[in-house]
């Protein structure tokens, strides 16, 4: 055991429990399409119950409930204000332009959290010359800004600034449990009011497939049809759903587990030569270090961690890498994968 490679990519990287693999294999199940699901069904009301939304539509991944949302709330030549730095700007295959025909009003924040300042400023007069501004977006936790997040004080200053303004937001919440975990409040304390929001079950909440979208009965009606348009209507979808209710069950009370690892990872790394690492950044279970010159790019101080078996991402725009924590991650692992990375920043020439 004690040997096995560490890896810290990615919160994906969970792989179902025992008791969700027991769940999924008892679920009672039908033909979602048909709305004949009970598992389904039952997922997505009590997942809609949960963040004090209407409804709820169990979604394949977190890219295809983003898509439908976009695609439910936007028509082409409408404008998304968004950080700069928001998974759907640049992580998401451009979906946004390709599929749905909207434009991207990219804004920087600091920490990735928007102000409603940054959103009044960037609201287009109505113009022949120009797009139509019509959505908020909000990524809390904000992935690239460090797992940053956004308070439920923020939200509802920036859903009424929004709302004000005739725009609707969506809350891309693909960690947001990390952000109640970390912000010692509920889901439902996070929306203040949004339109839709989604949530992915298959990160640090542990289960395999799947993702929540959730917004009004009007709203969900409209993106069943686009999910089915772009392919999501899954059939027997409750041996997923199983999961996604143990994962609700067990594991949003581990994830302060997982955001002290995160830190501890980030103290443990602060002193480790050609690294720059601050502690205090880490806001949930993302670890973000810089790597300087002296040990390589980051994609090539990643090969070298691979080799020594601690797995993280490198990126080379940026010039980070990054380490994700989660509950399969022990405080033993941490330890070990902060002394490998420690030594291979020495072999480097850190
Ligand atoms: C991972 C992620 C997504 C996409 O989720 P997938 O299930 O991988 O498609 C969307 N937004 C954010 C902020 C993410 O981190």
């Amino acid at each position: 055991m004690s040997n096995s490679t560490i890896d810290l990519r990615s919160d994906t990287l969970t792989s179902p429990t025992p008791s969700m693999r027991r769940a999924m294999a008892e679920a009672e199940v039908g033909d979602d399409v048909f709305g004949e699901d009970p598992t389904v069904r039952s997922l997505e009301e009590r997942c809609a119950e949960l963040f004090g939304m209407e409804a709820g539509l169990l979604v394949a991944s977190g890219t295809q409930g983003n898509l439908c949302s976009l695609l439910t709330h936007c028509r082409p030549r409408q404008e998304v204000i968004a950080e700069r730095g928001c998974h759907v700007v640049t992580w998401e295959v451009g979906g946004w332009a390709s599929l749905v025909g909207v434009t991207m009003a990219a804004v920087d924040a600091p920490n990735g959290i928007l102000t409603s300042d940054l959103i009044r400023g960037a609201v287009k007069a109505p113009n022949v010359h120009l797009v139509d501004t019509h959505l908020v977006w909000i990524e809390n936790t904000h992935n690239t800004a460090g797992g940053t997040c956004t308070p439920p004080e923020r939200m509802a200053d920036l859903v009424r600034t929004a709302h004000e303004l005739g725009l609707r937001v969506h809350v891309d919440g693909a960690r947001i449990f990390n952000a109640a975990a970390a912000l010692e409040c509920s889901v439902a304390d996070l929306m203040q009011g949004a339109d839709s929001v989604q949530f992915c079950l298959s990160k640090g909440l542990g289960a395999p497939v799947g993702s929540l979208l959730l917004g009004s009965h009007d709203y969900i009606h409209e993106a069943r049809r686009v999910r089915k348009m772009v392919g999501g209507g899954m059939r027997q979808a409750g041996v997923l759903a199983a999961a996604g209710h143990v994962a609700l069950d067990e594991i949003p009370q581990r994830l302060p587990q997982d955001h002290a690892n995160a830190r501890l990872l980030a103290e443990l790394l602060s002193d480790t030569p050609g690294l720059s690492v601050d502690p205090d950044s880490v806001a949930t279970n993302l670890v973000f270090f810089d790597i300087g010159p002296e040990l390589g790019l980051p994609t090539e101080f990643e090969a070298r961690l691979d080799a020594a078996g601690v797995r993280v991402v490198g990126f080379n725009e940026t010039g980070r890498c990054r380490a994700v924590t989660y509950h399969q991650i022990s405080t033993d692992d941490i330890q070990r994968a902060a002394e490998i990375i420690h030594d291979c920043a020495v072999d480097a020439g850190g």
